[in-house]
């Protein structure tokens, strides 16, 4: 709790009273006292805790003269909690550095933008940019093409005096030229401007594509990049080479999370993603599905060049010893089952079938490649 005392834990002095929000503080907190000493003394610490907090948030809003809004009440409220730890650090940061808590630092401070590339949030600024670099560029070709019309216009005017006034006229034109060329220097700058901003945006909206696309922990496409890549592929030609689908599951893996804790698991999560890729192959799409489940999508290959592919991996990684790197405890083995299924013109039928054939390599003993199960093909 940082301000149940009724400063900022810093000592600053608390001069709220007489002041509208203490006086409202005071009242809520007297009445009730007022109608428990009737009834006899009731003990009641939620209501008291309730008490304090209303009070330690009215205290904060009159220290920084902060006017009783929805959103100063919720920042003061989250503060006094403790509930968002950037939150708070910025207001302690604030305070220690003699600043003053306003209404224009706290709305800054709430509607700053997030740093994941995929917050609602950065991706409406990166819209809204990329539409103002947009109007800009419109606004700057249209200005430039009434500044070469104008120019014509000029010139034309100015052709018909050439006889009369030739000095006059060269004079004219050259001030007109002047102009011109000024003219064009800005709007080339600003094109040039927006060019770069719009290359940085470019840059970012990568970025944030990337992002969606790939899985935290391992680093592979994630399941929506799977299946868009999925159903993206031309259903197969006659007489082409299949695709095919696989979901490959690790065996046992809860028990490795309960054994050897959870980062152990994730590190046994990143170390299985390599192995999948390395032995598959470049030309093998493996993505993480989810949990400890991963697809892999194989173009051009027959379903039993796919599973002779699955089952090396799968006895490479069987014969390999385990240890924990940071405690030195041995992990053991760690094996995973796979089903594979040719693809077909019905994504969704594929990978339904692999699962069914993943689920019967389980039922049969695990650490093994399956096939599904006939009433399960198609
Ligand atoms: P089976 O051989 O039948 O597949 O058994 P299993 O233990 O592998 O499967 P189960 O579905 O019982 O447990 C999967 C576990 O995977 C449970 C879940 O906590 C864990 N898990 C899922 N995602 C992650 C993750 O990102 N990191 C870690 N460390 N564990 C995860
Ligand atoms: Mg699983
Ligand atoms: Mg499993």
């Amino acid at each position: 709790m940082a301000a149940r005392d009724g400063n900022d834990g810093r000592g600053a002095a608390v001069p709220f009273i007489g002041s509208r929000m203490s006086r409202l503080s005071a009242w809520i907190g007297g009445a009730a006292i007022a109608d428990a000493g009737d009834a006899g003394p009731i003990a009641d610490p939620e209501r008291d805790g309730h008490r304090a907090l209303f009070a330690d948030i009215g205290a904060f809003l009159d220290r920084h003269a902060l006017e009783p809004s929805v959103a100063h009440y919720q920042i003061a409220r989250t503060y006094i909690l403790r509930e968002s730890h950037p939150l708070s650090c910025s207001i302690d940061d604030r305070l220690f550095a003699g600043g003053t808590i306003d209404a224009a630092f706290l709305h800054r401070l709430t509607n700053r933008p997030s740093h994941d590339p995929l917050s609602p949030e950065r991706i409406a600024d990166m819209a809204d940019a990329l539409a103002a670099r947009l109007t800009e560029t419109e606004c700057t070709f249209r200005q430039s093409h009434a500044s070469a019309r104008d120019y014509e216009q000029a010139l034309t005017v100015e052709a018909g005096s050439v006889d009369s006034d030739p000095d006059g006229t060269v004079k004219r034109l050259l001030a007109l030229t002047t102009q011109a060329i000024a003219r064009n220097r800005l709007l080339a700058d600003r094109l040039e401007e927006t060019h770069r901003e719009t290359n940085q945006l470019r840059r970012n909206l990568h970025d944030a594509r990337r992002a969606a696309d790939e899985d935290h922990l391992t680093g592979l496409p994630n399941r929506r990049c799977f299946d868009r890549r999925l159903h993206a592929l031309p259903a197969t030609q006659d007489g082409a080479a299949p695709h095919c689908v696989a979901l490959c599951d690790i065996d046992d893996f809860k028990a490795i999370n309960d054994r050897h804790g959870h980062d152990t698991g994730d590190r046994v999560l990143k170390l299985v993603a390599r192995h999948l890729t390395n032995e598959l192959g470049i030309a093998v799409l493996v993505a993480r599905h989810g949990g400890e489940e991963f697809a892999c999508l194989f173009e051009d290959c027959t379903p039993e060049v796919a599973f002779d592919l699955l089952d090396g991996a799968r006895a490479a990684l069987g014969g390999r010893i385990l240890v924990n790197q940071t405690t030195g405890d041995g992990i053991g083995r760690i094996t995973f089952s796979a089903g594979v299924a040719s693809l077909g013109d019905d994504p969704g039928a594929a990978m339904r079938a692999a699962d069914a054939a993943l689920y019967a390599a389980k039922r049969a003993g695990k650490n093994r490649i399956a096939f599904p199960p006939e009433d399960d093909v198609g």
